[in-house]
């Protein structure tokens, strides 16, 4: 069986071997098949295959594009997508019962250029619920497990699309991160994650969850992977309002490999000890490579998750309006359609989506609009002041990806507190719009994979990628 992780065959390498007729873009569908059949039943990384209908002709597209000349890096390469994504008439469900047989009507943007490159989009990903958690248990159909230890979670809110690169399912995969959901399971799953600049990929065709924060990203086992779906999926598009124009794309190319590192937020409770070593560890095997290493402060990191949770509960009550259970997915008609929407809701939303619409629903009610909604506005706009004046010392600020490896299943399912705790290194990059990257920094004494997260400022993913490719060889 081809294991892409065994075999660390980068896709530039299965692409070779499809533009040499080593391997046919068939065979290459057909083991990522085979080792989803095997390993899926275990871990339950994804949600459903794509209908035999789309995959074929993905496939005959890709043959045609090697035989007139037009392959790209992505053609016949199998990509598993996260379900909040849509693709024209497939399922999407978000993983809620909400959307059980949902089927879209159009292509997200990402997607529309994954399918012009040629890749071969092959299943649905388990996630948390419309995105809300960290660990996949959300998810109306049951919880993927980590493939390193099936009695850990693979983190979340992507923790399928994580799960099926650790396992070897596919060599890309794309999830979402609105707060950590694409970094947090690529650390937990040992795998690399990126979460580009807020706006730099188009959110049409995106299921939102915070509109402000939302941004689709690549998984992959290498830097290079990533590298090559970001390459392909990032682009102005005039159907997103929010997406960057091509001007704004514009930088000076610069890198100085200069550091950050906010020491005193890392060094914290609720950070594993371990979790601490092995940054430290990472930070002196960068320095041996000619990394310069800097202390710096951010007063109000201390304050994002408590901007998160505001900003992202506001949006969510907002966004999630429109599932009333007459436009789509389930509906449970009552005697007035305002019962039909109390029932729908009810019945079709799970308790973390609940509590979160409501959560939402209260900071943005009169009365508490300025006290909450306004404040965190303010909080977020001298997050972002501080973040740039840092980016004018350093290159990148450095920080482990999340406080713990993976942790057990159920072991915070009941507290969503420290559920939420889980978040400390990921939600700043949301708040502020920056792009960031995981990438997995070794192992624990459990055998659980340690990420270590790269940010840079707006744009500025190159310098991601550089210090990403140059992290690799150490590990
Ligand atoms: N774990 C975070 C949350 O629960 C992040 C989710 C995400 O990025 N979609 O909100």
């Amino acid at each position: 069986m081809l294991d892409f992780r065994k075999y660390m065959k980068t896709i530039k390498q299965l692409h070779e071997d499809l533009k040499n007729g080593s391997l046919t873009v068939e065979a290459l569908v057909d083991e990522s098949k085979k080792t989803i059949g095997d390993k899926d039943k275990d871990i339950h990384a994804l949600l459903g295959m794509y209908s035999e209908d789309l995959i074929n002709s993905q496939i005959e597209k890709a043959k045609g594009m090697f035989a007139d000349g037009t392959a790209t890096v992505l053609t016949g390469i199998p990509v598993v997508i996260k379900d909040n994504i849509l693709v024209k008439g497939e399922l999407a469900t978000a993983a809620s019962k909400i959307l059980e047989n949902y089927h879209a009507t159009y292509d997200a943007t990402v997607i529309k250029r994954l399918k012009e490159a040629g890749a071969i989009l092959i299943a649905r990903a388990n996630m948390d619920e419309f995105a809300m958690g960290g660990s996949t248990e959300n998810s109306a159909y049951g919880t993927t497990k980590n493939p390193h230890n099936i009695n850990r979670v693979p983190g979340g809110s992507s923790g399928g699309s994580a799960a099926v690169i650790a396992y070897g399912g596919v060599p890309v995969s794309l999830g979402t991160d609105t707060g950590g959901s694409i970094r947090q399971p690529a650390s937990f799953c040992g795998v690399v994650g990126l979460k580009t600049t807020y706006g730099d990929n188009s959110r049409y065709g995106v299921m939102a969850m915070g509109s402000s924060l939302d941004q689709v990203g690549p998984f992959g086992k290498t830097v290079e992977d990533v590298e090559e779906v970001y390459k392909i999926i990032t682009g102005n598009d005039p159907l997103d309002a929010t997406s960057l124009p091509l001007e704004k794309r514009k930088h000076d190319g610069i890198f100085n490999k200069k550091i950050g590192v906010p020491i005193s937020f890392i060094n914290r409770e609720g950070v594993d000890s371990e979790v601490l070593k092995n940054f430290n560890e990472s930070l002196e095997k960068l320095k041996k490579v000619g990394y310069e290493v800097k202390d710096i402060s951010i007063n109000q990191l201390e304050k994002t998750l408590s901007v998160y949770y505001i900003i992202m509960f506001a949006e969510v009550s907002s966004n999630l309006a429109r599932y009333d259970g007459i436009r789509y997915g389930l509906s449970h008609p009552g005697e007035t359609s305002i019962r039909s929407y109390f029932e729908s809701r009810t019945a079709g939303f799970g308790p973390e989506v609940r509590r979160r619409i409501l959560l939402g629903t209260y900071v943005l009610s009169s009365g508490y609009y300025d006290a909450y909604y306004n404040k965190a506005n303010i909080a977020r706009e001298l997050l972002k002041k501080e973040f740039e004046k840092v980016f004018e010392e350093v290159d990148i600020i450095a920080t482990p990806t999340a406080p713990t490896t993976a942790f057990a299943i159920g072991e915070k399912s009941q507290d969503p507190m420290s559920m939420y705790l889980a978040d400390i290194f990921t939600v700043p990059v949301n708040i502020v719009g920056v792009p960031a990257i995981s990438i997995p920094s070794g192992k624990d004494t459990s055998d659980l994979p340690f990420g270590i997260q790269f940010i840079a400022s707006h744009g500025r993913e190159d310098r991601l990628f550089t210090v990403g490719k140059d992290f690799e060889k150490l590990y």
